[in-house]
C-alpha cells in the first residue's frame, strides 16, 4: 500500500517529483493543466522523456493525472459534452506519454435530470473517448459526494456506467470523503465491510485502483465535497486505521487531496500520519 499526494507541477511536469520527495510521497497524483480550464497540455516529447526518467529515479510511482473540474458527461449540452470528451482524451493522451496509469476524473452531473437519463450519453462518449486513445491509459471513475446530481455518488452508478462501457480500461478510484458524505460509513467497521462487499458486488474489487484518502469536515451521509486533514474530521484517525486495515485496500496506492496544516494542500505530516497508521496496522 504505497502512499502519496495530489502534488503541484507548475514549472514543469517533473517538478512534481521534487514535491512529492520533500514530502515524502511514494505515489503520486498530478493535474496535466489547470484543472479549471479547457486548455490540455501540449505534448512535448523531451517532457514525457524527462518525466518518465524522474520517474524511474525516484521511484515515485505509480503515477496517476486528475483530469479538469469541468469535465460533464452528463450534461444536457452538446458543446460541453464535446468539451469534456476532448479534454478526457487530450488527459489520456498525456497519461499514456509520460506513463501514467491513467485519468482519474468526476463524471459530472445531470443537475436533476437524473442518472438513468443521462446514463446513454456517459456510456456513449466514454465508448468514443476509448476509441480515440491509447490502450496503455486508463478512465478511471471517481466516487462522488452526491451534491448537485453529480453522478456516481452510489456505487451502483459506477457500476452501471463500467457495465455499458464494457471495457478493461474502466477504473475506479475510491474517494473516502465523497463516500463517507454520500452515506458509506467507512469509519465503522461493520459498516466499512459492508460498503466494500456493495461495492464488490455493484463494481468489482478488481477494478479499485486508486484511493483518495481525505478526512471529512461534515458528517456522515453530509452529501458536500469537503476534504479535512487526516485525524481533524469525522472519519478520524480510528476510522483511517479501519480503512487501511480492510483487504480491499492491501495494494492499492493512496493519494491525499486535503488541505494541509498550513492550507497549502498535501503535507508531511498528512504523509507521515498515514504512514503511522500503515505500520500500526500492518497494511501491504
Ligand atoms: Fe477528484
Ligand atoms: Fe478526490
Ligand atoms: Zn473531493
Amino acid at each position: 500500500m504505497k502512499i502519496g499526494a495530489h502534488v503541484g507541477s507548475s514549472g514543469g511536469l517533473t517538478t512534481a517529483f521534487e514535491r512529492a520527495q520533500a514530502i515524502g510521497a511514494e505515489t503520486i497524483q498530478i493535474f496535466g493543466a489547470p484543472p479549471q480550464t479547457w486548455r490540455r497540455r501540449k505534448i512535448q516529447p523531451e517532457e514525457c522523456e524527462a518525466f518518465q526518467a524522474g520517474m524511474k529515479e525516484s521511484g515515485i510511482e505509480p503515477v496517476f493525472l486528475h483530469g479538469p473540474y469541468l469535465i460533464n458527461l452528463a450534461t444536457e449540452s452538446a458543446e460541453q459534452l464535446k468539451k469534456s470528451t476532448d479534454a478526457l482524451s487530450g488527459d489520456l493522451h498525456l497519461a499514456s506519454a509520460i506513463g501514467a496509469k491513467g485519468v482519474i476524473f468526476h463524471v459530472g452531473s445531470h443537475k436533476g435530470a437524473g442518472f438513468e437519463t443521462r446514463l446513454p450519453q456517459i456510456v456513449k462518449a466514454l465508448q468514443g473517448v476509448l476509441k480515440d486513445t491509447p490502450d496503455d491509459a486508463w478512465i478511471i471513475l471517481e466516487n462522488s459526494a452526491g451534491q448537485g446530481g453529480s453522478v456516481g455518488s452510489k456505487f451502483s452508478e459506477l457500476g452501471e456506467i463500467i457495465q455499458g462501457v464494457g471495457s478493461p480500461r474502466l477504473k475506479v478510484c475510491l474517494d473516502t470523503e465523497h463516500a463517507y458524505a454520500a452515506g458509506y460509513n467507512l469509519a465503522d467497521k461493520k459498516e466499512l465491510a459492508k460498503a466494500m462487499r456493495e461495492f464488490d458486488t455493484e463494481v468489482g474489487l478488481d477494478k479499485l485502483v486508486a484511493v483518495h484518502a481525505n478526512d471529512s469536515k461534515i458528517p456522515l451521509g453530509g452529501g458536500v465535497d469537503r476534504h479535512e486533514n487526516i485525524g481533524k474530521g469525522h472519519i478520524g484517525r480510528a476510522g483511517f486505521e479501519t480503512i487501511m486495515s480492510h483487504p480491499a485496500f492491501s495494494g492499492v496506492p493512496l493519494l491525499l487531496e486535503v488541505p494541509g496544516m498550513e492550507g497549502e494542500g498535501p503535507d508531511k505530516p498528512n504523509v507521515d500520519i498515514l504512514k503511522r497508521i500503515r505500520k500500526k496496522v500492518g497494511a501491504v
